[in-house]
């Protein structure tokens, strides 16, 4: 069942999505080549609770850290690590949840250290706008299938390709709720959107074939090919007119 929100809910789901915005950028201060993924993890947490707010990663089905940290070939889901050091050109996903007064914020960013490859700049660039076109479909009257669409559609042109297996979802009073957001779809199907649904919509894209595969810790895939993914995370509401942007990447991109 998908859960509607009164605005007075989707006020409160906003301010907990800017929270993770803004963790995200304090994250991302401190990205550099020789950091390790487990000191970005506890700056990232104690920011989160000295804003009043709880991590919900940590802890959720067992997953032990605040933040999922996703270098390179790692989609989503990487465990923080004493052991994981930044390198210069990595591709580094950061993906970060909070409660703050009981609302659920859920956003994703993917960062770059030092200096990328320009098909790697591509990958990210062209995950991002797909985001955006997905995003811009949050509209009642449109159907679910016309967000997958949109995002596939402009991956796919850009010739990269949009893993299957992990989606987007509601989030807002629970950090996982429904219905599930695929990347990937057919415009004109699926449930029809209202005012009211809450999204986190996350295009998971691979610069080469769509196939992962899960590594030992049976929470990260990695893709088959061994080339870059990337992954980008906003929260939305559905509006009458056009989609309520919830979450923020404005904190991250003034740096
Ligand atoms: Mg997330
Ligand atoms: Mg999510």
């Amino acid at each position: 069942m998908i859960l509607l929100k009164s605005q007075e809910e989707i006020e409160l789901i906003r301010k907990s999505s800017l929270l993770v915005g803004r963790t995200l950028a304090e994250v991302g201060k401190y990205i550099k080549p020789g950091v390790t993924t487990a000191f970005l993890d506890r700056i990232g947490e104690q920011f989160i609770r000295d804003n009043g707010a709880t991590p919900v990663f940590k802890g959720y089905g067992g997953f032990p850290s605040a933040l999922c940290i996703s270098i390179n070939d790692e989609v989503v889901h990487g465990f923080p690590s004493v052991e994981r050091f930044l390198e210069e050109g990595d591709i580094v996903s950061i993906d970060c949840g909070t409660d703050l007064n009981g609302f659920i914020g859920d956003s994703a960013y993917t960062f770059i250290v030092g200096e990328v490859k320009p098909e790697v700049a591509k990958l990210l660039k062209v995950t991002k706008e797909a985001l955006y076109l997905g995003i811009e479909k949050c509209v009642e009257g449109n159907r679910l299938g016309d967000i997958g669409y949109a995002i596939q559609n402009h991956v796919e042109k850009n010739g990269f390709s949009v893993v299957r297996e992990m989606c987007g979802h509601g989030v807002g009073i629970k950090l996982h709720e429904d219905p599930n957001i695929c990347n990937y779809g057919r415009p004109g199907t699926g449930p029809l959107l209202k005012a009211g649904m809450v999204f986190a919509i996350e295009p998971m894209v691979n610069m080469g074939s769509k196939n992962i595969k899960f590594i030992n810790d049976g929470w990260t895939p990695i893709t088959k090919d061994g080339k870059p993914s990337a992954h980008f995370e906003h929260d939305v509401a559905v509006g009458k007119e056009k989609a309520d942007l919830l979450s923020s990447f404005e904190e991250i991109e003034k740096q």
